[in-house]
């Protein structure tokens, strides 16, 4: 059965309703290679002139429990991708500096310049996630805070900048697999805490957490897209097809240049 990547604005997001392993049509491991080369080759030349025009950008903004593939998201989508147009923010726990101020303040600093595709490795998102699931601010202000997300990404929007927002989706399954991956292999220990271990055991909190963001914060200027994540070629097709669309609907175009340069020879 077809499953969407979106879910109609208002509506309750239930995630039981989405297979995070869900696979469209007949893509496989292979025919995804070609189709990501193909994504990220056409959306390498579009970012040039995005970043040419000098007038908008792109955020997208990543979210997942833990080991739902934001990082090899990143490597894949951006590969090609000119590295001066590109602006990369991974938010982890907030400083005290940070923590003295508002909680978009650390965000809104972080925002893509025109020009440039942005990414969030978590995001303002974390203030009504990890936050409200270790109450770490009481529930009153956690939830006054989608509203404050809605006010802030239709600023954004209204500014010239097109967010796009992509939930990784994985089963709890996959991610007791890929953790224990995590442990065994020297390479990828370093990514390991104890604390994966505590933060699993919140597992439903958690998935509570995230419908609750994905239902009150999808919206028509930047709606969520729910990404299944159980097998990374797939969650790489997806997004990666994801920010091709967003390029090609923007369209951008090299700026004008001045005139006078077609008799112009350089001496
Ligand atoms: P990682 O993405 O694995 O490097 O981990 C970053 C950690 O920072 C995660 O445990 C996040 O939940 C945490 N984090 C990010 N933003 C916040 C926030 N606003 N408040 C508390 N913890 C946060
Ligand atoms: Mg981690």
């Amino acid at each position: 059965m077809f499953q969407s990547l979106t879910a109609p604005i208002g509506s309750k997001i239930a995630l039981a309703d989405f297979d995070p392993g869900y696979v469209e049509g007949e893509w496989t491991k292979k025919s995804s290679k070609t189709k990501i080369a193909e994504n990220t080759a056409t959306s390498r030349q579009l970012a040039y002139r995005l970043y040419a025009e000098n007038q908008r950008a792109i955020l997208l903004v990543l979210q997942g429990m833990d080991t739902a593939g934001k990082d090899g998201t990143i490597r894949t989508v951006m590969t090609g991708i000119n590295p001066q147009s590109c602006q990369i923010v991974p938010f982890k726990q907030p400083s005290h500096q940070e923590l003295d101020h508002d909680f978009l303040w650390r965000i809104h600093n972080a925002v893509p310049r025109r020009g440039n595709i942005g990414i969030f490795n978590r995001s303002h998102y974390e203030d009504v996630l990890v936050v409200r699931v270790h109450n770490l601010v009481p529930e009153a202000e956690w939830r006054g805070r989608y509203e404050r997300i809605n006010d802030f990404e239709k600023l954004l929007v209204e500014g010239g900048i097109t967010v796009v927002k992509c939930f990784l989706h994985v089963s709890k399954e996959e991610q007791r697999e890929r953790l224990q991956a995590r442990l065994d292999n020297p390479d990828k220990r370093w990514k390991f805490s104890k604390a994966d271990i505590e933060e699993r055991r919140l597992w439903e909190d958690y998935q509570r957490a995230y419908e609750d963001a994905l239902t009150y914060c999808n919206t028509v200027h930047a709606p969520w897209h729910i990404i299944p994540s159980d097998r990374k070629w797939y969650r790489n097709l997806t997004v990666s097809g994801i920010l091709l669309k967003t390029l090609q609907q923007l369209d951008p175009q090299f700026p004008v240049c001045e005139e006078g340069l077609d008799d112009l020879v350089v001496d």
